[in-house]
């Protein structure tokens, strides 16, 4: 099995993300990043996420920065328990899991299984990017040695769901984002514009997965609640949304995305309205070195297939 990291900021569609590497991936470890809800929540709701997996072997949990780093004057940055409930699971309040989150820091972490596994370990980032941008900012040499970073980030010049103009985990941390894209990584970027288009549960889909009767549907049906009726009232959208479950789909399967081109993209760190924009140069008008493959299509019928084995694989 291929080896990642998951950096997860994990709440809501972040733990179906997490079911699904699990499932189709060794994961080395789980490092948390500051970003949908209260840091120490999004540690529990790994490590119970991980429980419900329940995985043959066990898979460490890291704290990470809790907040951007590289920003001046940003004390705080915006979590969204209105997408996601207070608990950024839905509400539903699960108990503690057994496992404890482990001793050292997500960066060292990052670094060390980088340099055991030297071309082996591809980065999932379903998150702000501070933790990985401080990986890269604190040891360079391991840019060399990841072969590659699926991000869930960003919008292809589009809405973004924060701002009119941002995806929230560009938003929170631009300057980390705009680190890691220009870092020489190969890249790819899956951005809330494919989510909209491809990755929308429909209440259909989900009478589709309580049907399956497993313990992974129960899980889906329990952490969706408060995002199902956030999206119809504000987004208006008429289902749940899986951006991060697509991005870590897309890096099991990269024949998903039907359709994707290199790109130059960079992130507005300055903007009055556009704070953490992501910046798609379709046309090439900036004459500069593509440094991202955009995703721009996906095979939605088979995504959905995708998440369901995920969901029924887990009795
Ligand atoms: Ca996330």
């Amino acid at each position: 099995m291929r080896r990642v990291i998951i950096d997860t900021d994990t709440a809501g569609d972040d733990t179906i993300a997490l079911l699904t590497a699990i499932h189709h991936f060794k994961v080395e470890g789980v490092t948390i990043t500051g970003g949908n809800v209260a840091f120490d929540q999004e540690v529990e709701n790994a490590l119970y996420t991980i429980q419900v997996a329940n995985p043959e072997e066990k898979i460490p949990v890291y704290k990470g920065y809790e907040r951007p780093l590289l920003a001046t004057g940003q004390e705080q940055h915006r979590t969204v328990e209105d997408v996601h409930g207070e608990d950024g699971m839905g509400g539903a309040h699960f108990p503690k899991a057994v496992q404890r989150p482990e001793e050292g820091h997500a960066v060292d972490f990052i670094i060390e299984k980088v340099k055991e596994y030297p071309g082996e370990i591809n980065l999932l980032a379903i998150a702000p990017l501070t933790n990985i941008a401080m990986a890269i900012q604190k040891d360079p040499s391991i840019i060399k040695d990841i072969p590659h970073i699926y991000i869930m980030g960003g919008t292809n010049n589009t809405l973004g769901n924060i701002t009119p103009s941002a995806e929230y985990n560009f938003y929170v941390d631009p300057e980390a984002a705009r680190l890691v894209l220009h870092s020489g990584i190969p890249i790819t970027m899956v951005g809330w514009d494919m989510c909209i288009d491809y990755s929308i549960m429909d209440d259909n889909d989900h009478a589709e997965i309580a049907d399956l009767q497993t313990a992974g549907a129960q899980f889906f049906i329990d952490i969706n609640r408060v995002v199902m009726q956030f999206n119809k009232t504000v987004h208006r959208l008429n289902g749940t949304t899986h951006p991060d479950t697509l991005l870590v789909a897309i890096a099991a399967d990269e024949s998903l995305m039907t359709e994707s081109h290199d790109y130059y993209v960079d992130i507005e760190i300055k903007g009055e309205l556009t704070r953490g924009y992501s910046l798609v140069d379709i046309n090439n008008r900036l004459k500069k070195k593509p440094n991202v493959r955009v995703c721009e299509a996906v095979d939605r019928d088979r995504f959905k297939k995708n998440l369901f084995e995920v969901l029924e694989a887990i009795k």
